[in-house]
């Protein structure tokens, strides 16, 4: 087992992982920039190295300093957390030059999963559904509009590097096209610097279904299970669960097993997640993330495992700690993000928290590196905290959620926690009833 683990991340995640490996006995190396100094994340580990000014670029995704600091503190593996460098092939390359160790899947197997028509491609012969669409990237506006008069309007025109919702565009006709296809494109340039793009027809009420899957890289793997993350604001994920309303024990087993199947033929290592639109019954592949997840806490709370920890153990060389046979769900937990954002327009909203209180009692997990007197700097990702709720069933877990928002307490900043309360008030949520156009359906009658 590793003695050292350095931690290629800020805010909540950096301090879930510091909190494992505290658990595990190995001692943990933050990495900040200079906006971060004052970072929990940097008060929380064992040591910490400054790497940088405050742009992510000249920080958090700067490799050298990276290794640097590993080089200097003696740490032997890094966790890359989710976001920033953890599905950079090239950053997993240099890893493997300096022998140290990724906590994660090979560069080969990011790089796969990181091109989305590879990845579909990868998916299809190993026997997983996707949707229906172009056969890889589409050259030319002429050939966007064949597809779309081949698999009929509306279409999604999305972009091939793409992630986080960015470089995506939906066609509804043919009109809509040349508007769709140039600007998924141009999206995809300034965003990825590749601005190759494919089509997919667009479902018009899915929901989002990923299942997390884990592999030992030795042709073992398990599933975990679905979440489903349907409600989503402009392709990203506000409020998550597990297990999904919408699936039975019977469908779970079917699509997760599929998944496990797939993930263990090539060899897999570590977290993933195969994420897929899920309509009248079939499930279509989307993409794979081949890291944790920003809301792997739901499955950690029904499965009652310790992700980040197996992803170290796996890492290490050690067998994983559960088998298929092993993991049984417990209950239903519920997961909502929470954004230094001002509503209605969820215009991000740095500043200084004057007061911070975090809920508790029987269920509850606040997963954030807030504090009284902490200052959110304006450089980074808008999410400050994930408030995660456990119950013995749905319901149970919806009257907890109700409860804890009414305990937390983050002042000095406009966020989004006022959501979450008039969310729970909906039918629809209540009875889990909803699909990927829900929120945004939803928000444009009552905020925006
Ligand atoms: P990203 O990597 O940017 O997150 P994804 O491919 O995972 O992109 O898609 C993100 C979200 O966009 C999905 O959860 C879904 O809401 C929407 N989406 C993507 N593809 C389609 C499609 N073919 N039809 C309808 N919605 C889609």
């Amino acid at each position: 087992m590793f003695d050292k683990i350095l931690i290629a991340n800020r805010g909540e995640i950096a301090l879930r992982i510091i909190r494992a490996c505290r658990e595990m006995g190995i001692k943990s190396v933050a990495v900040h920039s200079t906006a971060d100094s004052d970072a929990m994340h940097v008060r929380m580990a064992d040591e910490a190295i400054c790497i940088g000014p405050p742009p992510g670029t000249d920080s958090y995704l700067s490799v050298p300093a990276i290794i640097s600091a590993c080089e200097i503190t003696g740490a032997q593996a890094i966790h890359p957390g989710y976001g920033f460098l953890s599905e950079n092939a090239s950053f997993v390359q240099v890893i493997e030059d300096h022998d140290l160790k990724f906590i994660g899947p090979t560069a080969q197997h990011i790089r796969t999963m990181g091109d989305k028509i590879t990845a579909k491609d990868t998916m299809k012969k190993l026997g997983v559904p996707c949707v229906p669409g172009s056969d890889g990237g589409v050259p030319d506006l002429a050939a966007a509009k064949k597809i779309g008069a081949e698999f009929g309007y509306p279409v999604i025109v999305k972009a091939t590097a793409g992630g986080g919702g960015r470089g995506m565009r939906v066609a509804d006709t043919e009109a809509d096209m040349e508007m769709a296809f140039s600007a998924a494109r141009a999206e995809a340039k300034s965003a990825f610097g590749n601005d190759e793009c494919y089509i997919e027809k667009y479902l018009q009420k899915p929901r989002h279904i990923e299942v997390q899957v884990f592999g030992d890289g030795k042709g073992n793997a398990v599933h975990l299970g679905e979440r489903d993350c349907s409600l989503q604001r402009r392709h990203q994920k506000v409020f998550e669960e597990a297990p999904g309303p919408a699936i039975t024990p019977e469908l779970r087993a079917k699509i997760g097993k599929l998944c496990a199947d797939a993930v263990a033929t090539i060899d897999y290592a570590g977290a993933g997640t195969i994420e897929f639109l899920y309509e009248d019954g079939e499930f279509y592949f989307i993409e794979m993330n081949t890291r944790l997840q920003v809301e792997h806490p739901v499955t950690e709370a029904i499965y009652g495992v310790d992700l980040v920890r197996e992803q170290i153990r796996v890492a290490a060389g050690l067998p994983m700690s559960f088998g298929q046979d092993d993991l049984e769900i417990n209950g239903h937990a519920i997961e909502v993000r929470i954004n230094a954002e001002k509503l209605p327009n969820f215009t991000p909203c740095p500043g200084r928290i004057s007061q911070y209180h975090a809920p508790g009692g029987l269920g509850v997990r606040m997963d954030s590196a807030l504090y009284d007197g902490y200052s959110i700097p304006p450089y980074y990702d808008s999410l400050i905290g994930k408030l995660i709720v456990h119950g013995r069933d749905r319901d149970e877990a919806i009257a907890r959620l109700s409860r804890a928002l009414g305990e937390l307490i983050v002042d000095g900043v406009d966020t989004t926690i006022p959501l979450f309360p008039m969310l729970l008030a909906e039918p629809d949520v209540r009875s889990g009833d909803y699909n990927i156009h829900w929120l945004e359906k939803w928000l444009e009658k009552n905020l925006e």
